[in-house]
């Protein structure tokens, strides 16, 4: 038997991480600590592990700390850094810095509190991938692939995000193809390419940006064209004064055509006094919570359908610089941007054919090209993720897709709601799965509050079930 209550962590990106760092700040109790990651770096995720030193941050640096009680510690962490020189001066709170630059600060936070372990803590770092949970009354048991299994009272699962899901389209058998890449982040999507082919990218969004810049540093010289449904294309950060009236308007009970009514007049307010849109979709975020979490699920699925997109537009920008190196390439014609959906791809020795039907003519055209990047963003349905422990969880009813098939379902502080809607004595999550629940939970000025408070309740509840057994 366990001397230590054990919490188990799966998942050693930012969320795992962070979560782990908070419990060493806040345990006043002996505690062992497991994390178990597979695949990518400890801490630094796939996000901030990124091959390209060109693929930067799209939260402004001001809003990167790591922890929401010391909002500049990331920007005295880029100050102390003679190496980052070059980034200290009066642009610094705005700028988007490279990733890697941003991983090597969660690197450095992971490593202090671990080589200053609170006595009475310990932690095992696990490179391995967690296959399944069986849950009883006394806890957990965790089964790994290639370790022993180990028993925890408390699991979180912070498996961050899946990769997309492939289009629907006839020939399923095109992704198989060597010419088919479904993982975005890694650089052999980018690699291998003669400097004329040509290159579809599915997805107009910012990892389809990031794959851009990757091609040209790759010396890729040939056409590339990003296809999207709607064919939306970011927008551009821009420096502006702080826009809140609309903030006085919106009050609970939140419903969505009225909150739709009020967005558009605050929208055609700030358009006619030269401030831009995203103004207004900045103003909500700290109130973007708090409306989902009461919108009804009518409510919920109009947003999805029909405001879901313009919303990522708005609020998932681009840096200024990138943001004109685009256009550039989009006026030179290096880069094309389609609305359209997919009907079927196809290949032979020479090409690929993608049959779409574009958006604004509804015509059906063809692109031919040499590769198809997917860039559409991570799947969310846990019934489609090809995961072992998503399948197990699922398949024993200890999770639950969430109503908008967006992530598990879960109370909003991350506590599972099992199958059978009693609440999960063991099993709670982080991050990019409570987004069905939360709907902002995917960048770091959310995901920080999370593992803090996650750390703090898990504690809260150890402590309790120790006293009741004392
Ligand atoms: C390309 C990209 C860029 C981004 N840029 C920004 C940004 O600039 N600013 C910002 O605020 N946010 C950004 N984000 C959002 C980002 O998702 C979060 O900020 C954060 O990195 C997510 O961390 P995570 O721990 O939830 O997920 P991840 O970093 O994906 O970590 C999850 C880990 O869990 C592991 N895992 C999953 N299942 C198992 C299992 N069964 N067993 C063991 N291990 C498992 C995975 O392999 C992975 O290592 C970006 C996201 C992406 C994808």
């Amino acid at each position: 038997m366990n001397q230590k209550p054990v919490i188990a962590i799966v998942g050693g990106g930012f969320c795992g991480s962070i979560t782990l760092v908070q419990l060493l700040k806040q345990s006043d109790i002996p505690l062992e600590i497991v994390l178990v990651n597979k695949n990518n770096p400890i801490t630094t995720g796939i996000a901030f592990s990124s091959y390209n030193p060109k693929h930067v941050l799209n939260v402004p640096a001001a809003k990167m700390s790591a922890f929401p009680d010391d909002p500049d510690n990331f920007l005295n962490w880029v100050k102390s850094k003679p190496e980052y020189r070059e980034y200290v001066n009066e642009e610094l709170n705005d700028r988007f810095l490279p990733r890697v630059i941003y991983g090597k600060y969660l690197e450095e936070i992971f490593d202090n509190a671990i080589n200053d372990l609170p006595e009475n803590v310990t932690v095992k770092i696990i490179n391995d991938e967690v296959l399944d949970v069986n849950v009883s009354s006394s806890g957990a048991e965790l089964i790994l692939k290639e370790n022993k299994s180990f028993k925890a009272d408390k699991v979180v699962l912070a498996l961050g995000n899946f990769l997309p899901d492939d289009p629907r389209i006839q020939n399923k058998s095109f992704y198989q193809s060597k010419r088919y890449f479904n993982d975005p982040w890694r650089k052999q999507a980018v690699e291998g390419l003669d400097e004329s082919d040509k290159v579809l990218i599915i997805g107009t969004g910012l990892t389809m940006v990031d794959n851009v810049y990757s091609l040209l540093d790759k010396g890729f010289n040939g056409k590339i064209y990003a296809l999207s449904t709607n064919g939306y294309f970011p927008l551009s950060h821009k420096k502006r004064k702080p826009y809140t009236d609309i903030l006085d308007e919106i009050h609970p009970p939140y419903e969505i055509s009225s909150l739709f009514k009020i967005f558009r007049k605050h929208i055609k307010y700030v358009l006619s006094h030269g401030i831009t849109g995203e103004a207004v979709v900045d103003a909500i975020r700290p109130k973007t919570q708090e409306i989902w979490l009461s919108l009804s699920l009518d409510d919920k699925i109009k947003f999805m359908a029909h405001i879901r997109h313009l919303w990522g537009v708005a609020r998932h920008r681009l840096p200024k610089e990138i943001f004109d190196h685009m256009q550039n390439l989009m006026r030179d014609g290096k880069l094309e941007i389609i609305g359209g959906r997919i009907q079927d791809i196809r290949e032979d020795n020479e090409e690929i054919t993608v049959t779409y039907k574009e958006r604004k003519s509804q015509l059906i055209k063809e692109l031919k090209v040499n590769r198809v990047i997917n860039c559409t963003g991570p799947k969310t349905d846990l019934n489609r993720v090809d995961e072992a422990l998503v399948s197990n969880l699922l398949k024993k009813g200890l999770i639950c897709c969430d109503e908008m098939k967006l992530g598990i379902n879960a109370l909003p502080d991350g506590t599972i709601i099992q199958n059978d809607n009693s609440i999960s004595p063991v099993l709670y999550t982080i991050g990019s799965m409570l987004k069905g629940i939360l709907w902002e939970s995917t960048a770091v000025p959310e995901l920080r509050v999370q593992a803090r408070s996650m750390a703090g309740e898990l504690i809260k509840q150890l402590e309790q079930k120790q006293e009741a057994n004392a």
